[in-house]
């Protein structure tokens, strides 16, 4: 998501927030993933939506649409911990986690454990 001081014009890292912990991650120099309508899951996040989701199986059946592709699909989604509370699906996880994958900047191989 976007910080409310955004200047279309002029985004600063700062503004860019994680949906999913609200942190500035990428001014910390944290890799995101942008998805739908602004919003952007950061790698910290991802790495436990992927533990979460496809290493233990963990997810929880999905409430709202997920906020990375905003459709509501029939597959385990992981939380964020900041309100509102935003969801991410199995396959935008899956997908993001192969974006980072490819970054340089990211040592996939070493997931921050949460
Ligand atoms: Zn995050
Ligand atoms: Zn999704």
């Amino acid at each position: 998501m976007h910080s409310e001081s955004i200047d279309e014009n002029n985004v600063q890292p700062e503004d860019i927030l994680c949906d999913f912990c609200g942190n500035a991650a990428w001014a910390n120099n944290v890799p995101c993933v942008e998805g739908h309508k602004g919003s952007v899951v950061c790698g910290n996040c991802l790495s436990v939506a992927y533990s979460e989701l496809v290493l233990v199986d963990r997810g929880v059946s999905m409430v709202e649409p997920c906020r990375m592709c905003l459709e509501h699909r029939e597959e385990p989604v992981w939380q964020g911990v900041v309100e509102p509370v935003a969801s991410i699906c199995l396959r935008c996880t899956k997908q993001s986690a192969a974006v980072l994958n490819k970054s340089k900047q990211w040592d996939w191989s070493k997931p921050i454990s949460s």
